[in-house]
This record gives structure tokens, sequence and C-alpha cells, in this order.
């Protein structure tokens, strides 16, 4: 009998499972069911009047090799848009002014350490409390499991962690670096101290290795930038040609699933309006909308996804004139530190990091809002939030006037928090899911919460 394979959800991890599933199983039905109205989830590209605005992800990781082994199955590495060479280059806010990242930089620890002596970035107190870090010994093998902030502030002391860690990780996770668990977000960090001791000498030593790399290991002074790349109509076509690849395919927008049954080797699943039935079922949701889908096959489970916290962000594409932005270096754009007590989270320099997103002579500037931090900056409304970021970035960009265009996305829930605990909920997760035949969990609540990790759960299920 042919195989019916269903996946609930039609965000990237949804498409990219079904396109998977489809090149392992070319005889099989496959179903998606998205919610709303369109598919892509929170990857989402809007091109009013000639301008490329991203409200969701705007670049996938290079070094992640699921997303470029999927632009590459789907035909798009040809029009692979890198990053601009001068985005290279990105900044930290430190009293209202835009410090650049010093090359060498990683996450939250100086690969090089001749630029990071010069930085403004951190002071010179806080940079001989960061040398500490060479006398430091390794923590006990057997200590309890430690948050991003302990580790940070153990090693390097609390200035790296509110100057550097918090805001670079910050961009990543959108969340509180005092709940994020090391271990589930940072793993490369728990392996240097454990293997070298001290997080200087380990990423000195990385710094060289990469340098002898083919390529030179080059653009390292930014975690989000450089090392990352899209399309040039923005990552919306990703989804397109996802949707174009599936062709052969019943895909269903405005399909809410509401619940999964079992009957007899079978799965019912359960539509707002009606049912299909399934031999293997994909849920690719965020874990907070695939415990009540769950819950009737196993409560316990439900549960489990139900601890996974998820965060709100919120996204605001601002046009401009080029000659009405003062002073915005060449870069990828500026994190901005808690500590700074500012709305905006992070600001990137659209023009500046992917060419031909806005037409000759304007710029786009996309600033984030929320997160694990700052969710009570969600309860502003468009009007307010928009003029709470042309105020803050008046003040630290210069801008004049008022933008040509603005744009806002919204999207509650949606950036999953690795904390405390994560590793464990997650084996505890897999576990159900293993005694679940033919259920299938994919999405940010499990392993990584970035493009690549998504589109790599949702492959593995066909391996
Ligand atoms: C603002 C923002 C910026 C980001 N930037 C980046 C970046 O630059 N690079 C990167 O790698 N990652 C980034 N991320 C993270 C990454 O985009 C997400 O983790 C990833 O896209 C999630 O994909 P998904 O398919 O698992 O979930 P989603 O995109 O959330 O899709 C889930 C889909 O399921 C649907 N759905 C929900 N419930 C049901 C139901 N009951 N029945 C049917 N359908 C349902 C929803 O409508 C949605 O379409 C960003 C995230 C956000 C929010």
């Amino acid at each position: 009998m042919t195989r019916r394979i269903v996946v609930i959800g039609g965000g990237v991890g949804g498409l990219s499972a079904a396109y998977y599933a489809r090149k392992a199983n070319p005889e099989a039905t496959i179903t998606v069911l998205e919610a709303s109205a369109e598919f892509g989830g929170v990857t989402k590209t809007r091109r009013p009047d000639g301008l490329v605005l991203e409200e969701g992800p705007d670049s996938i990781i290079r070094i992640k090799p699921a997303g470029l082994q999927l632009l590459t199955d789907l035909g798009l590495d040809q029009h692979i848009q890198a990053t601009q060479p001068q985005a290279r280059q990105s900044f930290i806010v430190r009293a209202g002014r835009l410090v650049p990242v010093p090359e060498g930089l990683y996450l939250m620890a100086p690969g090089r350490w001749w630029p990071f002596l010069w930085t403004r970035l951190v002071s010179w107190s806080g940079k001989i409390r960061m040398g500490l870090d060479l006398l430091i010994p390794r923590r006990r093998a057997d200590a309890p499991e430690e948050s991003l902030a302990a580790f940070v502030r153990r090693r390097l002391g609390r200035e790296a962690l509110e100057r550097i860690a918090q805001p670079m990780v910050g961009g990543i996770y959108t969340a509180d670096p005092e709940r994020l668990s090391l271990q589930a977000t940072m793993p490369q960090f728990v392996e240097m101290e454990r293997e070298h001791r001290s997080l200087l000498l380990a990423m000195r030593r990385r710094a060289k290795a990469m340098a002898k790399a083919p390529g030179g290991g080059g653009g390292t002074s930014g975690p989000r930038y450089g090392l990352f790349m899209s399309l040039p109509g923005g990552l919306g076509d990703l989804v397109a040609a996802l949707q174009t690849a599936l062709s052969d395919c019943d895909l269903r927008t405005e399909a809410s699933v509401r619940g999964l049954v079992r009957v007899g080797d079978q799965w019912q699943v359960q539509l707002d309006a009606g049912e299909v039935a399934a031999d293997e079922v994909v849920l690719a949701l965020p874990a907070h909308a695939a415990a009540p889908v769950v819950r009737s096959a196993d409560s316990e489970l439900a549960e489990l996804l139900q601890t996974i916290p998820y965060a709100g962000v919120a996204t605001v594409n601002l046009v401009y004139p080029a000659d009405a932005v003062e002073r915005l270096p060449d870069g990828a754009g500026f994190v901005v530190p808690s500590v700074e007590h500012r709305a905006i989270l992070a600001c990137t320099n659209v023009t500046c990091k992917y060419p031909g997103r806005a037409p000759e002579g304007t710029v786009i500037l996309r600033a984030f809002v929320g997160g694990g931090l700052h969710e009570v900056d969600l309860e502003a409304d468009d009007e307010q939030m928009v003029a709470r970021c042309v105020a803050e970035l008046r003040d630290l960009v210069g801008l004049r006037g008022e933008p040509q265009r603005v744009h806002v996305a919204r999207w509650p829930r949606a950036m999953a928090q690795h904390v405390l605990g994560h590793e464990e909920r997650l084996a505890a997760i897999r576990a159900r899911e293993r005694a679940l035949t033919g259920l299938h969990l994919v999405g940010n609540g499990y392993e990584g919460v970035g493009i690549p990790d998504i589109v790599a759960q949702g492959k593995a299920i066909w391996a």
C-alpha cells in the first residue's frame, strides 16, 4: 500500500521535512497542513515597491551544512547571495555609541588579543578581569549544569557578560543569559574549557587554526554576520522554491490540526474540518503548538513540550533616504546590550549587508524588539514601537526626518529558549517520541534554533 506521510506546519521546518520525505519516498502521498493562509511560518519576505523586507529570518549560517545542502538540493546554490565584504564588520553599542566588534571576537571571547586590547567595548579593569581567565582553573567535570551568564561571569567577568556575551548571544536567542543553558546553546565553549582550560588560550588556538584553514577563516568578528548567506529576493524565495519542489504533494493552507489519534497501526490527523489518515506524521511546529496536538496520543509528551519556554520578538523595517542617515558606519549592523536600557535589541543595516534590497539612494534598517529580557516592549502598539525605534535610531545613528515606509512584523512565542535543563527535557521528549511509532518532532524547541538545525532534523527522519 502507498505510504501516507502528513506534515503538520508549513514553515521552513515542515516544508523541508516534506521535501526530503519526497526524495526518500518517491511513491508516497505527502500532505502538508498549514494553519495560516500562507506557507513559510516565520520565514516571510515582503516586496513592496522594489524593496526586499524580511519579516523573520534574513540569513542562513554557512557552517552548519544542512542549510547550504538544502539550497544546493533545490538548485539555488547558483543564486546564493553572500553578505557584502563590508558587512563583515558589526558593532556593539556602548554608552550610546557604536563600537566596532574587534577583529577575532567570537560570541564572547577574543581570538586575537591585540585588537581586543585597544577596543572601547570593555574598560581596562574589565579587560584585566577577562585576562584572569588565563589563570582560572577548569571547572570540575561533575559540577552541575551552568547558565551562559554564570559561565561568562566565572571565566571572563561581569563586564564581558554585560557588554559582549549578553548582546551577542542575545542576538541569536533573544534570551536571558541567566536562564540559557550553556551546554544546550554553546557547547563549544564547554568543550573549550574542558580541553584547553582557558577560553582565551582556546580561542587563540582556534583563530590560528582558522587562519591556516583554506579560505583563511576570516570574518569571525561578528557572530551573526560574515558567515551568512541569503537569496537575492530574500528567504521567501526559499519558501517559494520548496513549494515548487513539492508541487506533486497535497499542500493545504488554512488547515489547522487539532489532534492526533492512533487507530490500529495508523494515525488519524484531526483537522478543524475533517481528518486525514497517515502512516508517518511530522509535527513541524513550535513545541508549545505541538503540545495540544499530541495531548490525546501522549499527555506526558504534551506536558514536556509545554515546558519549553518561548519568547516573542518583533521586527521593525524602516526605509529612509540614504542622506537622512548621518552616522551609520558600513557594517552588517549592531547589537545593543541590555544594560544600555533601550528597546532595540539589534539592528541590521540591510542595505549594506545584502545588496539590491532597496532602490539606489534608499536604506533599509531593520530593528529587533522584545525577546526574553524585554517582552514588555512588545506591549506597545505598532505606532508606539516605530516611534521608539525611530527615536533610538535618531540618537544612535543620527537619523533625520521620518521614515518613508515602516513595516512591523510580530512573532509571539517564536523564539525557543533553551534554558537550564534543556538537554534532559529534550532526551525525555525524544524518548517518548520514539515510543510513538511514525511520529516525528521537528522545530526550534529541540536541537538548535536556526534554519539549518531544523532542516537537519527533518532530513534525518528519512535517512
Ligand atoms: C524574527 C526572527 C528572526 C530570525 N532570524 C533567523 C536567521 O536569520 N537565521 C536563522 O537560521 N534563524 C533565524 N530565526 C529562527 C528561525 O527562523 C526559526 O527557528 C525557524 O524558521 C522555525 O521554522 P519552523 O518551520 O520550525 O517553525 P515556524 O516558522 O514557526 O512554522 C510553523 C508553522 O506551523 C503552523 N502551525 C502552527 N500550529 C499549527 C497547527 N495546529 N496546524 C497546522 N499548522 C500549524 C504555523 O502557522 C507556522 O506556519 C529567526 C526567527 C525569528 C522569529
